[in-house]
C-alpha cells in the first residue's frame, strides 16, 4: 500500500490463470469481473466469482465470453468478417497479440488509468462494516476497493443495493446484488421486457412451495429465458443444518427470488454474471 493510502490493489503472491495457465506475477492488478476495468484491461488479475478461481480480467483474455468465463476450447469460433475493399487500414490487432502475459514491470502503467480508491474515515469503515456491506473482517483496502467496484457497476453500497461477502476465511470478497439491483442492471440493458414467476406447492409439504418458474422476457430475443427452480437444491442452511432465517420466515419470497436471481442471470449474462443475489447468500 503506498503512503497515502490510495493504493490500488494488487496480488499479494503469485497466482495461475487457470483458463490460459499464465502466470499473473505479485504485483499485478486486481479488477473485478464484469467492469469496465475489467474489459479494459484484460492483463489484470480476476477472482472468477461462479467458478471461484483467479482468472485474466478481461473478456478477450484466455477467449473468456464477456463476463462469461468460457474457456478458449469451449468458445464457437466466429468467422472474421469479411474484408472490405474499400478498406485498406491495418486490422486491429487481435487479442492474442494484445493479452500475452505481461511481465509485472510492464504492468505498472495500466495501474494509473485505475480509478484513485476513495478515502474513508475510520467511522465510515465501521459503519460499513457493521451494517453488513462488508464483511466484519474486510480491511480498509478492501472496502475502498469495493466501493469502487461497486461505483463502476453502477451500484450504490451505502443504499443496499449491492454488498460484499467472504464465503471462507481468506478468501477474495464477492459482490451479492439485492433482487432490485438485479431488475435494475437488466433494465440498463436496454431489452428488459419483466418477468413472471409462478409458484408450485405439493400437498404433502405444508412449509413451503416445493418449486418456482421465472420466465424473463427481452425485445431482442424470440423465446423467453425460463428457469425452474427445486426448493431442495435452492434453500440455504445455517451451521446448524435449519433453513437460514430467511428462508424460514420468507419460503415463497425467498425461493421466488431464487428463481427470477437465476432467470435474470441467464438472460442477461453482460450484465449479471460473476455476481451473486440476495437468495444464494450461504448459511453462517
Ligand atoms: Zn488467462
Amino acid at each position: 500500500m503506498s503512503a497515502n493510502g490510495a493504493a490500488v490493489r494488487i496480488l499479494d503472491r503469485e497466482q495461475t490463470c487457470e483458463l490460459c495457465h499464465g502466470i499473473m506475477p505479485a504485483g499485478t492488478p486486481l479488477t473485478w469481473p464484469n467492469t469496465p476495468t475489467a474489459r479494459e484491461h484484460p492483463d489484470y488479475a480476476t477472482w472468477d466469482t461462479v467458478n471461484r478461481r483467479w482468472t485474466h480480467a478481461g473478456d478477450e483474455a484466455c477467449g473468456k465470453l464477456l463476463g462469461g468465463f468460457t474457456p478458449a476450447n469451449q468458445l464457437p469460433r466466429t468467422a472474421a468478417p469479411p474484408q472490405s475493399t474499400l478498406d485498406n487500414t491495418p486490422p486491429a490487432p487481435t487479442p492474442a497479440q494484445t493479452t500475452a502475459v505481461v511481465p509485472a514491470a510492464e504492468t505498472a502503467p495500466a495501474v494509473a488509468t485505475t480509478p484513485t480508491l476513495p478515502s474513508l474515515t475510520s467511522e465510515q469503515i465501521a459503519i460499513l462494516r457493521g451494517g453488513g456491506r462488508f464483511p466484519r473482517d474486510a480491511s480498509p483496502d478492501e472496502i475502498r476497493f469495493g466501493l469502487t467496484v461497486a461505483d463502476q457497476i453502477g451500484l450504490n453500497v451505502w443504499a443496499g443495493q449491492v454488498k460484499f461477502i467472504r464465503f471462507r476465511a481468506g478468501e477474495p470478497m464477492v459482490p451479492y446484488l439485492g433482487i432490485d439491483a438485479y431488475r435494475a442492471l437488466a433494465e440498463r440493458s436496454g431489452h428488459y421486457q419483466g418477468r413472471e414467476i409462478k409458484v408450485v406447492w405439493d400437498e404433502s409439504v405444508k412449509d413451503h412451495p416445493i418449486r418456482a418458474i421465472a420466465t424473463v422476457y427481452r425485445d431482442d430475443r424470440q423465446h423467453p429465458t425460463v428457469e425452474e427452480v427445486e426448493w431442495s437444491e435452492a434453500v440455504r442452511y445455517s451451521a446448524k443444518g435449519e433453513p437460514t432465517q430467511p428462508w424460514q420466515n420468507m419460503p415463497v419470497t425467498m425461493l421466488r427470488k431464487a428463481a427470477e436471481e437465476r432467470a435474470l442471470r441467464a438472460a442477461f449474462p453482460l450484465q449479471l454474471s460473476g455476481v451473486y443475489g440476495d437468495a444464494e447468500v450461504p448459511g453462517d
